[in-house]
């Protein structure tokens, strides 16, 4: 299903499971990650979208290596990036950053923001001289002017540091950013002006982005290509415009017909899908017991089936 051109970052079978329960004979294990494959191209949007704990965060430290994987490959510019040399790994970090949710806790309180936005150019070894230019252009492309530089987090607004946060993502050049869920705390208002700035770093600085939301709309708004995940696996992933129009499985249905655009105040969240159906079946599709559609079949895993631009996990393909 992927595109021809070649990925910036390429992951295939990734899995992760979290120990939940130690006894002293048995060890309980949840898998948050099972199996996941795609890519992100350059100058590409991928969006993940999936209720919470469905695997979203997990998929995003484990390509940014915050965590470690059980299984599979991630590459990124074709380098596994579990066997780097220390000197590709120095450029791994360098050419990679995160946004997180909630700006309030991800900048450091103490910092002024020029701090804030200077600090990975110094953990990079970045020349004072060039720092000071370096930091002015990151706070502009963020959309905020040079006296944002001497003020703390806490004189912001939340729109304002989230603006900071993506200020000091981009200040090195990344190639790829993970944006864990960055609208999330923020009115919608806010949410707007935030996905139209990470468009324009797209567009502009040709930035590729791995963009995480529970909210299915936000991630419609930006994404070239969308995945849905459901309990740690991808329900389905293709191109954006075909999964939007017109979805193939059963979840990304539900998703989408609980979404009515033109009323984003009144739609429903993504974590609103508590029909449950019947009891799951162990080896089974991981989305029976909510599945509207599921017959005697889906008691067996269902393979993945590549239909119309995307790869889709159901017996009814
Ligand atoms: P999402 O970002 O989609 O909300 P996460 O990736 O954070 O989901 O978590 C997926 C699942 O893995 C959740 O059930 C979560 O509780 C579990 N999980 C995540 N991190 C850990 C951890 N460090 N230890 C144990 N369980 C974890
Ligand atoms: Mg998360």
């Amino acid at each position: 299903m992927e595109s021809n051109s070649p990925a910036l970052l390429k992951v295939e079978n990734l899995s992760k499971k979290f120990l939940i329960k130690k006894s002293l004979l048995k060890k309980e294990f949840f898998k948050a990650v099972d199996n996941v494959s795609f890519s992100v191209g350059y100058n590409q949007v991928l969006g993940i979208v999936g209720e919470s704990g469905s695997g979203k965060s997990t998929i995003g430290r484990l390509i940014l290596k915050l965590i470690k994987k059980d299984s599979g490959e991630v590459r990124f510019e074709g380098k596994d990036i579990y066997s780097l040399s220390r000197k590709e790994e120095k450029i791994f970090r360098r050419e990679t950053s995160v946004i997180f949710q909630d700006p309030k806790t991800s900048l450091n309180p103490r910092f002024k923001i020029g701090q804030i936005i200077e600090e990975p150019l110094l953990i990079h070894g970045v020349p004072k001289k060039e720092r000071k230019k370096k930091v002015e252009d990151a706070v502009k492309d963020a959309g905020l002017d040079e006296t944002f530089l001497d003020r703390y987090p806490s004189e912001l607004s939340g729109g304002q540091r989230q603006r900071v946060a993506i200020a000091r993502a981009i200040v090195l050049n990344p190639k790829l950013i993970v944006a864990d869920e960055p609208t999330s705390a923020l009115d919608v208002s806010v949410q707007l002006q935030i996905i139209n700035l990470i468009k324009k770093l797209k567009n502009e600085k040709k930035i590729s982005f791995l963009f995480i939301s529970h909210d299915l709309n936000v991630v419609g708004m930006l994404s070239d290509r969308i995945l849905v995940l459901y309990r740690g696996k991808i329900m389905e992933k293709g191109d954006a415009r075909h999964i939007l129009k017109n979805p193939a499985h059963p979840y990304t249905k539900i998703l989408i017909d609980s979404l009515p655009p033109e009323h984003p105040k009144d739609r429903k969240k993504l974590d609103a899908v508590p029909e449950i159906y019947r009891e799951d079946v162990e080896g089974g599709c991981v989305f029976y017991s909510r599945c509207p559609v599921a017959q005697d079949i889906c008691k067996k895993e269902p393979p993945y089936k590549t239909i119309d631009n995307r790869e889709v996990y159901c017996h009814f393909v």
